[in-house]
């Protein structure tokens, strides 16, 4: 079935974009082959670059690369919710309103939609220990956020990552949902193929 509209939820790529404070900033020489006239490109760039994926190696000794994840979970119908009434973070009471099932795919929408270009700023709106508990216990399949990180920025309290990573739901940071009405669409969101690594950048879009 063709879709009448995709839509790009993905960060552009490059030594401008915004990245997570202590993370290596994107690289790019441009390189000129001597014995063509080709131009390719070396790229530096962190596992967390952008839209990417969080494997559980990410925060789990020994944990399981993004390899571990298949591909039915990167594509598939999603469900966009709408959290931008949130000012702190995405509360367990908000997501207890929503009707989330077992299996689904989940981005949160709130403020920070529509910022992912600015300079990084610390009071982004980040999922809830108590609502990372909540989807996991609902066993979804994937979680996404708009911003960089799901987790508050400096919190010793890693259950945004742990309670998802331990039941491994894949979680994917950095969506831009500005232009994205809540509701239903079917998600492509497949990292790069970078298996035994914690995270990878990928081209996440929406389709309906
Ligand atoms: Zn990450």
């Amino acid at each position: 079935m063709p879709y009448s509209e995709i839509i790009d939820i993905s960060i552009s790529l490059n030594p401008e974009t915004t990245v997570y404070p202590g993370n290596p900033k994107i690289e790019i020489e441009e390189l000129k082959s001597e014995t063509s006239a080709s131009t390719i490109s070396k790229i530096t760039f962190g596992s967390h670059t952008g839209t990417h994926l969080d494997a559980p190696k990410h925060v789990f000794e020994n944990g399981s690369g993004i390899g571990v994840y298949p591909l039915n979970v990167f594509v598939g119908t999603c469900k966009v919710v709408d959290c931008t009434h949130e000012s702190v973070s995405v509360s367990r009471e908000t997501l207890e309103s929503m009707d989330i099932q077992k299996g689904d795919r989940i981005l949160l929408k709130t403020k920070n939609s529509g910022r992912l270009r600015d300079p990084f700023f610390n009071d982004f709106i980040f999922l809830s220990p108590e609502g990372a508990s909540y989807l996991a216990s609902k066993d979804v399949a994937l979680v996404g956020i708009d911003y960089f990180s799901i987790k508050q920025k400096g919190s010793t309290d890693n259950r945004p990552h742990t309670a998802l990573l331990e039941k491994n739901i894949a979680i994917i940071e950095g969506v831009d949902l500005q232009h994205v009405e809540a509701g239903e669409y079917m998600l492509s969101a497949l990292p790069l193929k970078f298996d035994e690594l914690d995270g990878a950048p990928m081209r996440a879009v929406l389709m309906r």
